[in-house]
């Protein structure tokens, strides 16, 4: 399986705009302007492969990205809490993605992307829960680590490990830089497993 062969597959704003609920899924979400795009980009090593702009009319979409396997598909969640989205923008997104969450078959696992300088917001705190309560593997991907001094990146990631210690959903939890590419490898690695396994 190589990341490095994502392509842009289709975009859905309902369920049944989804490909077929065949083979295996890995879904990437998390609240705007965390690094969810940069990390998509970073771990397929395509600059352009899920636009970093923040058009809220685009990231509301569910991207499905094609992996060389048959079947194996990466999956771009709409990033939530964009600042300027109503309220009815908000119940739309959870509607949607409650439903791709709850009846998605071949979803194999959530990455969950997070500043690792505002890390486990209450989306994110949702999304833990959402994943233990309903046995999906979770990966947490701490990101934008080269903002931070090692040592501070260390302290804050034993810190969010403190906080996800009773969650047993929590599979990988990984300091990330879409940057400096820190991370990038464990990543691949851990999604390799979830989508061969
Ligand atoms: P999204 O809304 O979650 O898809 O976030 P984006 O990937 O568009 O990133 C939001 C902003 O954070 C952009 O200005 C990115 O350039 C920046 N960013 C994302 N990842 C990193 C990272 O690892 N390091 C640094 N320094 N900046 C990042």
């Amino acid at each position: 399986l190589s990341f490095n062969s994502a392509r842009f597959l289709i975009s859905a704003s309902r369920l049944d705009e989804c490909p077929p609920d065949f083979g295996a899924e890995v879904a990437f979400a998390g609240r705007s302007n965390a690094g969810k795009s940069s990390a998509l980009n970073a771990i397929t090593a395509n600059g352009k492969l899920a636009r970093t702009s923040k058009t809220p009319g685009r990231t509301r979409l569910i991207n499905f990205f094609s992996l060389n396997r048959e079947n194996c598909r990466m999956v771009d969640l709409p990033g939530y809490g964009y600042a300027k989205v109503s309220r009815d923008m908000k119940d739309d997104w959870q509607k949607h993605l409650g439903h791709y969450l709850n009846d998605r078959r071949c979803l194999r696992g959530l990455v969950l992307v997070m500043d690792i300088r505002h890390p486990l917001t209450d989306f994110d705190q949702m999304m833990v829960e959402w994943c233990e309560h309903n046995n999906l593997p979770l990966m947490i991907l701490a990101t934008k680590a080269d903002k931070l001094k090692y040592g501070q990146a260390k302290t804050a990631m034993l810190g969010i490990a403190k906080n996800l210690k009773s969650y047993s959903c929590v599979e990988h939890l990984i300091m990330f830089s879409a940057t400096s590419k820190r991370g990038v490898d464990e990543c691949r690695e851990a999604l390799i497993e979830w989508l061969e396994g």
